[in-house]
């Protein structure tokens, strides 16, 4: 892999831009917590696929899509990041998370299982925290069977997993990520099986566009409140977001309040994500890419306007 160029503010978030072995470009991104050090926390984003063939409605990544990381370009773009700043392979980060969701759906994708199994084995991460986020597509059935082995076999310690439900109204999910998914019945009997008493509860995901439907009585219909807990994030500045017009409604004006009441008073724990707005204008927060903007060139608004430089 040949890392090509990175657009970076080194105390909040780098993208890099890679060509693959391949010939084909991937994205991955290294963020920081601040006003945590990187002894604390470190996160990396990486990519599972060439684009995505899922095209949620607001996800930069879902553009394109030309196939599938195998295990060694996966690897590739943790191995570079963690040279850079850990010759020696230790990273100390007490909490260093990988997410396998920069571009691409990691369940559609087998290779991901492999590149879990080998981690532990390549590096001294005694902080790992392996994060899979997934919006739960059809077919995956074996993906998740052997995904729930690994978690018990490697990773007792700390697993996070999150579901991308985004709505709980089906007709509403089904067209903000349009491919057959699992039912909430389905996503919910498999987070009994992959939860244990003590082990990090499984998170359901809502990245709040304005409509979108949060009903708590939806949610303890099928979600048990000890088993899953709920995260707000928002819609972030994407290109795709523009176009189908999600407006994000999770911002310092507070639009998500009531959503978040009514679902702490059913019982659930709820993590609001709001994260760095400058990583916005970087283009490393979720559901966005860079290249895409540079071959679309229709910026939202405040996002993507840092230049790519050459590495
Ligand atoms: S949000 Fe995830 S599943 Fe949806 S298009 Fe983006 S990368 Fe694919």
């Amino acid at each position: 892999m040949k890392v090509l160029a990175k657009a970076s503010d080194n105390n909040i978030a780098t993208v890099y831009v890679a060509e693959t072995e391949d010939k084909k470009l991937v994205e991955f991104v290294e963020s920081l917590q601040p006003p945590f050090p990187i002894e604390d926390k470190w996160v990396f984003v990486i990519s599972t696929m060439y684009g995505c063939p899922v095209g949620c409605k607001f996800c930069d990544s879902g553009w394109t899509y030309k196939g599938k990381l195998g295990k060694a370009a996966m690897i590739d773009q943790i191995d570079y990041m963690i040279r850079s700043r850990y010759p020696d392979l230790k990273v100390p980060a007490r909490k260093f998370k990988i997410q396998f969701s920069r571009m691409g759906e990691p369940a559609m994708n087998e290779s991901v299982l492999d590149v879990l199994r080998q981690l532990p084995e390549l590096y001294d991460i005694k902080g790992f925290l392996p994060s899979i986020s997934t919006v739960a597509p059809h077919g995956t059935e074996n993906f998740f069977s052997q995904l729930l082995d690994i978690k018990n076999s490697q990773y007792r310690n700390g697993f996070q997993l999150q579901f991308s439900i985004h709505s709980t109204n089906p007709e509403q999910r089904d067209w903000l990520v349009p491919v057959r998914k699992w039912s909430f019945s389905e996503i919910a009997d498999y987070g009994e099986q992959f939860y244990s008493d003590g082990e990090r509860k499984i998170t359901l995901n809502f990245a709040l566009g304005e409509g979108n439907e949060v009903d708590q009585k939806v949610l303890l219909n099928y979600f048990d409140p000890e088993i899953f807990l709920i995260k707000i994030t928002p819609v972030n500045p994407t290109q795709k977001a523009l176009v189908n017009n999600v407006k994000n409604i999770v911002d310092d004006s507070c639009g998500h309040n009531n959503i978040v009441n009514r679902i702490e008073s059913a019982g659930y724990d709820v993590i609001l994500s709001i994260g760095e707005l400058e990583e916005n204008r970087i283009g490393s927060n979720c559901g966005q890419h860079i290249m895409n903007y540079l071959s679309r060139s229709k910026a939202p608004l405040d996002a993507y306007s840092y230049e790519l430089e050459s590495v």
